[in-house]
């Protein structure tokens, strides 16, 4: 789960990381009186979307005046805001966050952490070259991207940060080196206790005066633990997922779209990518990867369905169901009534095996709708090639 930027540096402020004052606007009214009441001029009115990439694409403007704030925010609330993150309609902008602008900056860094999954720990990653996309450092200068591993049984050690600061040109100096252990342990802190995924500041900053200050802020969270981080989970925003994605939160399924034309509805992540490599095997391409889980109800597998028979590039559908908790005849009745409600007009594969196979058969047999059954996978999937390409 993503979070917006204002809500990020909400979560800095608890964890003691310095961040610049700021106030939440979403009218033109509210953005002139929140920077009134901040330090400044200069503000920063910064457009708040799910996604990365705002200041080159306009969605971020250092302004020196009331006027000048009132502009900004029309211009930022007025058009989609486009980034290499947003896909190519853009994301609208509901939301403005204006902070005093921070103006005598010496330095920018870059600081995150995330799950290195070879490593299997958190590693934390710096470079003196902040205010770049991390990507783009990487390419363009992969010795100045630094990566440090952390043991979680100890969590974060100061001689990390030492190993970080050794290689900057002119080498920090003890209070500085201080303040950047302290930072990094607390963005540690943070990661951990709130079950993150990625936390990022890029880019932190030294002023002149030697003040630290994160200008932006990062967070994703691991949504398996979202059980457990209620307070987390209050901050979720479903505007700013896209529509197929609002929609399997709605129906609490487990979809993606992907690029190809055949539906595929399975039980059980393993099992639904278990067919989708036969599928491509086969010589097709699924256009979705949807797990209904293990424990689907009818519903469920109605809803499933809907998603799968709204997409227009579908023209086959197959279901794949190992009847294991979930029974073949729970399957087969909601296949029965999804179809009902919705006509369906492509090819219907479907390959049942488990908990009351027969049952289940016998559901679809008499349902008096048109689908092909296959004896195993291997013949689900070439049966399903062949409806595309005939
Ligand atoms: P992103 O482009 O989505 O990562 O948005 P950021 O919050 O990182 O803002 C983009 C850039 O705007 C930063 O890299 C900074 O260079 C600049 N910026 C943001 N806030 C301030 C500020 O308070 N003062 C100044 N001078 N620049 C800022
Ligand atoms: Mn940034």
């Amino acid at each position: 789960m993503k979070i917006y930027e204002f809500q990020a540096k909400d979560l800095f402020r608890d964890f003691g990381i310095p961040v610049p004052s700021g106030k939440l606007a979403t009218t033109l009214g509210q953005a002139v009186d929140s920077a009134k009441s901040l330090p400044g001029p200069p503000w920063v009115v910064k457009a708040q979307i799910h996604a990365g990439g705002r200041g080159k694409a306009g969605g971020i403007r250092l302004v020196n005046s009331a006027e000048q704030v009132e502009r900004a925010a029309e211009e930022i609330l007025s058009v989609p805001l486009i980034t290499p993150q947003t896909g190519p309609s853009g994301q609208k902008v509901r939301k403005l966050l204006i902070e005093e602008g921070i103006v005598d900056i010496n330095r920018e860094f870059y600081i995150s952490i995330v799950i290195d999954r070879e490593l299997e720990c958190p590693v934390m990653i710096f470079s003196q070259a902040g205010g770049m996309e991390v990507e783009e450092i990487s390419a363009k200068h992969p010795e100045l991207v630094l990566i440090e591993s952390i043991d979680i049984a100890r969590g974060f050690m100061p001689y990390k940060a030492r190993n970080f600061l050794y290689s900057l040109e002119p080498m920090p100096d003890k209070v500085m080196l201080g303040k950047f252990s302290e930072l990094m342990t607390r963005l540690y802190e943070l990661f951990i206790s709130k079950d993150c995924l990625l936390v990022e500041i890029n880019p932190l900053v030294i002023t002149k005066s030697g003040k630290m200050v994160a200008l932006d802020a990062k967070i994703s969270f691991d949504d398996n633990a979202l059980f457990r981080q209620k307070e987390i989970e209050q901050l979720h925003d479903p505007y700013e997922m896209d529509e197929w994605e609002i929609k399997a939160f709605q129906y609490d399924l487990n979809y993606i779209k992907l690029d190809g034309n055949i539906g595929v509805m399975v039980n059980g992540a393993g099992l639904a990518m278990a067919t989708m490599d036969l599928i491509k095997l086969a010589g097709a391409e699924p256009a979705n990867f949807l797990d209904i889980g293990g424990g689907a109800n009818e519903r469920m597998v109605r809803n499933g369905l809907k998603m799968i028979l709204s997409d227009k590039r579908v023209k086959a559908i197959l279901i794949n169901i190992f009847g294991g908790i979930m029974r073949c005849d729970v399957l087969a009745s909601g296949v029965v009534k999804g179809a009902k409600e919705i006509e369906i007009k492509v090819p219907l594969i479907v390959r049942l095996e488990g908990t009351n196979v027969e049952e289940g058969r016998e559901i679809l047999k008499n349902s008096g709708l048109d689908f092909s059954v296959a004896k195993d996978l291997e013949e689900a999937a070439s049966m399903i090639a062949k409806q595309v390409k005939g």
